[in-house]
């Protein structure tokens, strides 16, 4: 059965923007693209996960959305990055979801729909509400970067992190990840 690395989006893969909507904010942060390949590499397929309050609020369109996520693509496809799919929660927080995270119907639908092993999968992001959707969706393992919101979470959220691994960003997460399933 296919395993996956889930990723958070905002904070994680790129710049933590307040918000984000416009293509040209779009910023990866650096070591981004070389870490999903060799994640991509060594057999994980590649799930984004991201919440999108922002529409539910109506800050912003869902077409706003997929226009950052045309850019994501154009910045990833030249160096070989094919996400699985890009599942997104467009609730928000006041509204009802099972998708939105921490809740973890965005990973289960993405098992449903990819049959991805859940058990052997890491979910990565920067907020604790990406940790508990992966430990709620039965994942191996989430890792928490000190991107983002990372380090706040880190430092004011420690005793709540479950022994989460921490590392500075995606691209250590990456080498984390293949480090323990002995790929690296
Ligand atoms: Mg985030």
């Amino acid at each position: 059965m296919k395993r996956a690395v889930f990723i958070d989006r905002d904070g994680t893969i790129n710049v933590e923007r307040h918000y984000l909507h416009k293509p040209e904010e779009f910023e990866l942060i650096p070591g981004v693209a070389r870490a999903l390949r060799q994640l991509q590499d060594a057999g994980f397929l590649l799930v984004v996960v991201t919440n999108q309050a922002g529409i539910g609020r109506g800050y912003y369109t869902e077409d706003d959305m997929h226009r950052v996520h045309d850019r994501m693509h154009e910045l990833l496809d030249p160096e070989g990055v094919r996400f699985t799919g890009i599942y997104f929660a467009p609730e928000a927080p006041h509204q009802p979801s099972e998708r939105r995270k921490p809740a973890p119907g965005m990973l289960l639908d993405a098992h449903r729909h990819h049959g991805i092993n859940l058990t052997g999968s890491y979910m990565i992001g920067d907020k604790r509400i990406d940790l508990e959707a992966g430990w709620n969706a039965g994942c191996k393992m989430s890792l928490l970067v000190r991107t983002g919101y990372g380090r706040e979470v880190e430092l004011n959220e420690a005793d709540q992190l479950n022994g989460a691994p921490v590392v500075n960003d995606l691209a250590e997460a990456a080498a984390w990840i293949l480090k323990n399933e002995g790929l690296a």
